[in-house]
Order: C-alpha cells, then structure tokens, then sequence
C-alpha cells in the first residue's frame, strides 16, 4: 500500500516536470475521479449544512451560530481553526495540510433583510414575517467549500500530496465589507490560488473583468433639536440635510456616466414629527466600473453630503463601510474549471424539482422552463454597463482566483428577493451544492498535482490581470470593519430564528 502511494505520487510528479500535459496524465484522471466520488458520498454533509445555514437566516457580520457550526464541522475533520480573522468575530481561516501550493476555498455565508421564506413552497410564506432569510442563497456556499476541501483533503491524505487548503468565509458579502479588510490584513499572503464559488441557477465561469466596483458609505448629519411647532427657528434639521442631499444627489444623477449606479436609504431619520432631528444618516452605494471613477463619485457624494450640511447649518461626518473593486478573474484557472465543469455537468433533477421550479416560474410571471440541464461554456467576461459588485474582488486583484457558479436555484426568481429562497434548502440546492462541491474538488486535485498550473496562473495575474492596474483598498487607511452593522436587527429576530434552526437527526 505504502509504496504504491508514493508510486503515485512519483509518477504524477514526473509527469508534472517532463509533460506541459501533466492535466491529462491517466494518473491525474484517476485521482481526479477518486476525489469526484470522495465528494459525491459527502452528499449528506453538503445537505446539513445547506439547510443548517439556510436555518440560521444570519445577516451580514452576525453569522455567528453559522460560523460556530462551519468552524465545527472544520474543525471534526481535522482542520486547524483560526477565529476571529481581519477584526471580524464572525471571519475565520480553517486549514489544513503542509507546505505548497496553498489553496482557498471561499463563498458566501450571509444572509439578507426581508427575504425570510419557507423553502419548498412556491408562494409567498415568510417564516418570520419581515425576518432575514437566504434571498440569495448564500448558504450553499459553504456545503459547495466545505464538501470540496474535505474531499480534497481526503485524497491527498491517502495519497501523501503535499499542499495547504484554507477554509475562508466570505463574511458579509451583502455589505461588500469584508474582503477589503481581510486583504489590508493580510490573510491571503502566501496564498497561490482562491477557489470562490456563488449559488446561480446554472453551472459556469468565465474570466476578465467583471461587475461593478464600490464604496459604501453613510454620512450622518448633526442639527440641533427644538420643538417642531413651539420653536422650529431654534431647531437645526438633520433631516432636511439627508433629504436635501438626495434631492441633490437625483438631480446630479442625470448628468453622470450612465455606467455609474448608486442607491440609497435613510439608516435613520429622527425619532418623531414634533422634534426636530439633531441627528439623522443616509448609506449610499456608489457604483462604477474602474477605480478612478468610483473614486470620483464618492468624492462627489462627499460634496454634495456638504453641501447639504451648508444648506441646513448643519454638520456632517462620514463612516465609510466597505468597498469593492470590480473583480478579476484568471483565465488559465478558469480554463482547467470549466474542463472539470464539463466533466461533471449539471445535476439529475427529478419530477419534483421540476414540478417545484416551474410553480415558482408561474407565481413569478416568468417563462416556465423549469431547471436547466446543461452547463454553460467558457466565457470572456464584459462589464457591460455595470451592475451588482462582490468583494470577492478585493481577493482576485492580489492572487489569481476563480470562480464557480453552481446550479442550486430556479432561473428566473428575482435576486435579494423571498423568491430566491424558495429553492436553496430542498433537493434543488442539495444536488446543484453537491455538483458544485465536485467540480471545486477536481480543480483543486489539479492544482495540487500540477505546479505548472499555479505558475501560469500568477504569471497571466502579474502580465496581464494587474498589468495596468495596482490594487489600492477604497477605504480610508485605518477604517475598522463595521462589524455593528446588523447587530440590532439579528437581536432582534434571534429568538424566533432559534426555534426554526434544522435538526439533522429529526
Ligand atoms: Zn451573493
């Protein structure tokens, strides 16, 4: 047995030194396959924690129950546990293995306001009405990393290969407020390649440039309070500062690229009508396609923040939140992703998922189609005219990273919506998670076995990825990761939430 293993091993690496076709080595194709099946027997894992985190509905930077079961499961299959990682009591770094190459895995694990929704129904049935829920399916992610990495592991484990495999959460995505902080932190150096994955209705990657970049930011005005009928000359209104500065900032908006997006909410606007608020706060996301610009419109939203501040004698201070280049995906990764995504392909959907998906469609108003059978080819990414950011961005400008889209939701629900939840915990998502697991294991078994792959992936991010650009954070040097956001909310829904949380063995 023993000397077999290192057979192996010797085999694959001369291959790896004498043949630029290491990938298609018999030997890579067996292992490759070992882990594939390694992956597919953790179906039962990937549907715990699937629906585990889909139970868990925990908002941006209070994933705290989710993180404390992923760290759990990490840490039962021999993983060693880092907490608390970049400020964030919620980011950690499970890892496992020695020496090189080291290799990410990372998703998503929050979730997102007003999108509580019993899974399986297609209808409209919040399980807390008004509650946080998986709107975008963010729970997938970790069964898609997590199923990935302990197959990895395995397989290496009984083959003797050499590599590090870190577990890393993408904490807070809907904030785009995590990746800046983990990367000024410096928890991706010495890293050779990132693995992300996000939930999507069908199975794909691509490479280039993608999506939009952003700041997210609040201004809070400071007034002087006074009764609003006794004494409103005495008063100072914040509020007229916050709505003076949206009425400006929509004008503005007619004359800037059509490229940029920006939206808003008032966080708060005073307490009730008869007092004048002294204080009150708007959050915007100011969106663009390239660093330049998104730095050109923060700063316009900062004047135009002070120009409301004048009109109303009033102050201003900003507490910038988070930000995101847009992202940067590597193409010799996403090449060797896609041969895998080929060989895996989408999963077998039954009657039921298909009887599910179409209701949904129908309830949607949307084509019924039901799921999709056939995983996408390689593409070229284009910004188009902007549109969502992911902070996963911050990662790939500082190491080539790719990304899997996986199939575990019904096409045509609408994004950050209940819809999106309807599918993310039943069968749909347990199979599209598990498919996505396999192909994430396989890419990885690639790069572990072939060196040549990691080489030509940082020699594409340094000649070509970051040749024009160098990565700069978006936030002011020495922000903390606003890790209060949320707080109130989650308190809040906690004790409804602890009673809904899966049980795996009912
Ligand atoms: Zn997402």
């Amino acid at each position: 047995m023993r000397s077999n293993r290192f057979l192996i091993v010797a085999v694959i690496l001369l291959a790896a030194v004498t043949s630029p076709l290491a990938a298609q080595h018999p030997q890579l194709d067996e292992l490759r396959e070992e882990v594939r099946q390694e992956a597919m027997s953790l179906e039962k894992l990937s549907q715990e924690i699937v629906d585990m985190v889909f139970s868990h509905g925990e908002l941006g930077f209070q994933e705290q129950w989710t993180a404390a079961y992923l760290t759990g499961v990490l840490a039962q299959e021999g993983f060693d546990i880092q907490l608390g990682v970049a400020g964030m009591p919620t980011g950690y770094i499970a890892t496992w293995g020695n020496g090189e190459p080291v290799i990410g895995f990372m998703g998503d694990i929050d979730g997102l306001p007003e999108t509580s929704q019993r899974p399986g129904v297609a209808y409209h049935d919040p399980l807390i009405p008004g509650g946080p829920g998986h709107g975008e399916g963010h729970n997938t992610a970790p069964a898609v990393d997590i199923t990935a990495a302990i197959a990895v592991k395995r397989v290496m484990e009984r083959h003797g290969l050499a590599g590090t495999l870190k577990v890393i959460p993408g904490v807070a995505e809907e904030l785009v407020a995590s990746r800046t902080y983990m990367v000024n932190a410096g928890v991706f150096e010495g890293m050779d390649v990132m693995l992300s994955t996000h939930v999507s209705n069908g199975m794909s990657t691509g490479w280039g440039i993608t999506g939009s970049g952003l700041v997210s930011t609040r201004f809070t005005f400071h007034g002087r309070s006074a009764h609003g009928a006794g004494s409103p000359w005495a008063g100072r209104s914040a509020l007229d500062a916050v709505e003076l500065m949206n009425v400006g900032w929509n004008f503005r908006r007619e004359h800037l690229r059509l490229q940029q997006r920006s939206h808003y909410i008032v966080a708060h606007g005073g307490n009730q009508p008869n007092v004048v608020p002294s204080e009150a706060t708007v959050w915007y996301y100011f969106r663009e396609l390239e660093y330049p610009r998104i730095k050109e419109l923060h700063e316009l939203g900062r004047t135009i923040a002070e120009a409301a501040a004048m009109m109303t004698s009033t102050t201003v201070e900003e507490r910038v939140l988070g930000s995101a280049w847009p992202s940067t995906m590597s193409k010799p990764l996403a090449e060797r992703m896609q041969a895998n995504i080929d060989r895996v392909g989408m999963p077998e959907w039954s009657e039921d998922d298909i009887t599910l998906a179409k209701a949904a469609q129908r309830l949607m108003g949307v084509e019924e189609r039901g799921l999709r059978t056939e995983a996408d080819t390689l593409r070229e990414f284009s910004q188009g005219m902007g549109g969502g950011s992911d902070d996963i961005a911050e990662v790939s400008w500082n190491l080539p990273t790719v990304r899997l889209r996986y199939p575990a939701n019904i096409p045509g629900m609408t994004g950050h919506h209940w819809s999106s939840a309807i599918a993310v915990a039943t069968p749909i998502a347990h199979k599209g998670s598990n498919a996505g697991a396999q192909v994430i294991a396989m890419t990885a078994i690639d790069i572990v076995t072939d060196p040549q792959l990691v080489e030509e992936a940082w020699r594409y991010h340094r000649e070509v990825q970051t040749k024009d650009y160098q990565w700069v954070s978006l936030i002011p040097e020495g922000t903390e990761p606003p890790t209060f956001l949320n707080a109130e909310k989650m308190s809040q829904y906690r004790p409804q939430l602890e009673k809904l949380i899966y049980n795996p063995t009912r």
